[in-house]
């Protein structure tokens, strides 16, 4: 079965161009850009200069796919991304 890939809205660091994925590191959501590749461990994703995060940095021991039971649990709104290089980017971050 393949799983979707879920967003929770554009990158607060590329809007427009790219999507804040929905990511699972250890049963808990992060947040992945693929295009600018800045990573958060929680919610709201802000920027500043001490809290910009890589996905290793959040993820220490990778990522997988979030499944419908873990993001309806969460309180998370979050969409199914359909772009196709926005997909092909973050399947090559999962672990
Ligand atoms: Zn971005």
């Amino acid at each position: 079965m393949t799983k979707s890939i879920y967003a929770i809205g554009d990158c607060p660091v590329c809007p427009g161009s790219s999507y804040a994925i929905v990511l699972v590191s250890e049963n808990n959501l992060v947040f992945f850009c693929p295009l600018c590749e800045v990573a958060w461990d929680k919610l709201p994703l802000e920027l500043n200069g001490s809290n910009v995060l890589t996905l290793p940095e959040v993820a220490p021991n990778g990522v997988s796919l979030p499944d419908d039971e873990l993001l309806s649990n969460s309180r998370v709104r979050a969409f199914v991304v359909t772009d196709a290089w926005c997909c092909e980017e973050v399947l090559k971050h999962i672990t």
